[in-house]
């Protein structure tokens, strides 16, 4: 049986974030993902300057497609305005598979399937062991299901539905475009060009609601394309778009259980007004591995800090949910 002093179930940004911590801090880690990297993550791939600092990544010596936003265009109740922030744009192919390169950790491809503990030791499929467990695994992840879903069981109304396509596209307006609640989406539409000709389009909402409305998430998406061939940001289109759910921050109590913690969207750490999670997912990871190396505590509280104001994030949501 292989044994490590940490294992981390899922190679995304919450698990490399606190593989590469934990490694700089000299602990032995080992870090299995059911899928080999470079691999597909549905993600538009924004990222914010707070990701930019948490990873301490100098956008000048990144060696994959970094695009970077003054504005973002945002169309909203038939206005269309800039709004003045700086974001980023990378492609999830890439950048997770070079942040789980960064992290020096030991990378083996394998499904986790089931985990058991054994006096003080976690089990893996009886083939690896390790003393502390970290759940990275996303909206499935099996630490998650095998330890905290009783606990902190999923909040329905908090899942999202997306969908989404990423493609080499010869884009002529490099801005980020974002619609907002459009023919009664209960959520939003974007279109983030990345750099050297690739381009992001997708759509997301709230899938109880869409649920309730008896609407469907691809009837909005039917309605994007063609308004962005009418806005001559696309061109011809006929790819099928993939669709992934994940759900937004909820009030979760519980994120570590002896020595087992999930971070990211296995806790489901999303924010609710722009359902943005690689913040969160690096945040986390990056606490996790802090509670490990340091003893600091590992808590919702501490994870507190990087989410938009809660009442605004609320009067946001109720905003979506009663249109
Ligand atoms: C369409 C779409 C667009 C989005 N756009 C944005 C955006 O622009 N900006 C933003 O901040 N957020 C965005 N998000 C959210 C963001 O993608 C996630 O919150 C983020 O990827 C969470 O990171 P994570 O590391 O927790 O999980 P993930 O990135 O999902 O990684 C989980 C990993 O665990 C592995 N795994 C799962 N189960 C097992 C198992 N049993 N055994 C071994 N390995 C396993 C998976 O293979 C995967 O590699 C978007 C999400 C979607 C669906």
């Amino acid at each position: 049986m292989q044994t490590a002093e940490v294992i981390i179930i899922g190679g995304g940004p919450a698990g490399s974030s606190c593989a590469w911590r934990l490694r700089q801090q000299g602990v032995d880690t080992l870090l299995l993902d059911a899928q080999a990297f470079p691999r597909l993550k549905l993600c538009a791939g924004w990222i914010t300057p707070a990701v930019v600092h948490d990873l301490q990544l100098d956008i000048s010596s990144y060696p994959r497609r970094f695009n970077s936003f003054n504005h973002l265009v945002v169309h909203l109740f038939g206005f269309t305005f800039n709004l003045n922030s700086l974001q980023h744009s990378i492609r999830r192919f890439e950048f997770d598979e070079w942040l789980l390169q960064r992290s020096g950790v030991p990378v083996l491809q394998h499904n986790v399937r089931e985990i058991v503990k054994e006096n003080n030791y976690y089990v893996l499929d009886g083939q690896y062991r390790a003393r502390y467990l970290i759940g990275a695994g996303g909206t499935k992840c099996p630490v998650y299901r095998s330890f905290f879903r009783e606990l902190n069981p999923r909040a329905r109304e908090l899942q999202t539905v997306t969908l989404e396509h990423e493609y080499a596209y010869e884009y002529t307006d490099p801005r980020c475009h974002l619609w907002f609640f459009k023919n009664k989406l209960p959520g939003y539409a974007w279109y983030v060009p990345k750099a050297q000709g690739y381009l992001n389009i997708g759509l997301g909402g709230m899938a109880l609601t869409l649920k309730q409305r008896a609407d469907d998430i691809w009837r909005h998406w039917d309605w994007f394309i063609k308004e962005l061939q009418r806005k001559r940001l696309i061109g011809d289109f006929d790819a099928q778009p993939k669709g992934y759910s994940y759900y937004l921050r909820q009030a979760i109590d519980t994120v570590r259980i002896d020595n087992a913690f999930i971070i990211g969207d296995a806790v489901g750490l999303a924010t609710v007004d722009m359902a943005e999670g690689i913040g969160p997912a690096v945040r986390s990871g990056l606490r996790a591995a802090a509670a490990i190396t340091q003893g600091h505590a590992y808590s919702i509280k501490t994870l507190e800090t990087y989410t938009i104001t809660k009442p605004w994030a609320h009067w946001w949501l109720d905003k979506i949910l009663a249109r």
